[in-house]
């Protein structure tokens, strides 16, 4: 009998939730919807979104009547003047926590701060934070990027960081930011869902014979989530689905761990849970 353990925070965060219920709700009042990526990083998710009649786009086109939902990541300033000078409809499904992210920086930026982005660059947040600024902030992403940097005319500077990035390697950007920059505000914008998932991440691996973190490949949260699991537990499993489990795993375990990255359904993790529970 397997005895398992889900992380409290395992599973969809508070903005994805308001995103796909405002997806939902505008899906059933509205014709003509669109969306610029997938809503989030799931693929069984995106398939049932699609369902409702939204449509997936990569470049926005004129269309009679049509509505454009803004994801939880944000977008840039371009996509809403564009959208609006197309005649969309613009559902804003950003999540606040990146819109505070955007004030932040925006204000800081009109104090004359430069900015720094600790972040993806490739990531659509942090294009979203990039494209509501008016100077080109400095993207960040990992601590060896540093040495390329120069930072002579940075006479003072303001870091915001992308809402699902890793605690520590944020800390130890900073530290090295130190070294470079005399005046540097530093706003620690990494939300309150996501630290959560990371305290509890590095809690209970240590106390499980294996751990399964479930999200899809291309959930960047997860990743984290799974490597950081890893680190303390090395018999931690990444899988998105059921049937990428493999029973071997479990050989002579007994105590199951699971964690879900933010885009992860519940549905997805009951029916983990279940066939773990059935082996
Ligand atoms: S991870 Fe955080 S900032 Fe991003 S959508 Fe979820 S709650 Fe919002």
């Amino acid at each position: 009998m397997k005895k398992i353990t889900i992380t409290k925070s395992a599973g969809f965060c508070s903005g994805v939730r308001r995103a796909l219920r405002l997806a939902q709700q505008t899906a059933r009042s509205y014709k003509n919807i669109y969306m610029l990526g997938d809503i989030v990083h799931n693929p069984r998710v995106v398939s049932n979104i699609k369902k409702t009649g939204i449509k997936k786009i990569n470049k926005l086109k004129a269309q009679r009547n049509g509505v454009l939902l803004i994801r939880a990541h944000g977008a840039q300033k371009s996509v809403y003047e564009k959208a609006a000078r197309l005649g969309y409809k613009i559902i804003d499904a950003t999540c606040p926590m990146v819109k505070e992210i955007h004030s932040l920086a925006k204000g800081y930026e009109q104090k004359n701060y430069t900015i720094i982005i600790i972040g993806d660059k490739r990531h659509d947040e942090v294009i979203g934070i990039k494209g509501n600024l008016k100077n080109m902030p400095i993207i960040i992403s990992g601590r060896k990027e540093i040495k390329g940097i120069k930072f002579e005319h940075v006479e003072k500077a303001a870091i915001v960081v992308q809402s699902t990035q890793n605690q520590d390697k944020v800390k130890d950007i900073v530290e090295q930011l130190k070294k470079h920059i005399k005046k540097l505000i530093f706003c620690d914008t990494i939300c309150q869902p996501t630290r959560l998932k990371q305290k509890e991440i590095q809690l209970l691996p240590s106390s499980q014979d294996i751990m399964i973190i479930i999200g899809a490949k291309s959930s960047a949260n997860t990743k984290r989530l799974y490597e950081l699991s890893k680190k303390i537990n090395p018999n931690t499993y990444w899988v998105n689905s059921k049937s990428q489990i493999k029973k071997n795993w479990f050989k002579d375990k007994v105590k199951v761990g699971i964690g879900a990255g933010a885009s992860t359904p519940d549905y997805i993790i009951k029916e983990i849970e279940a066939f773990i529970k059935g082996l």
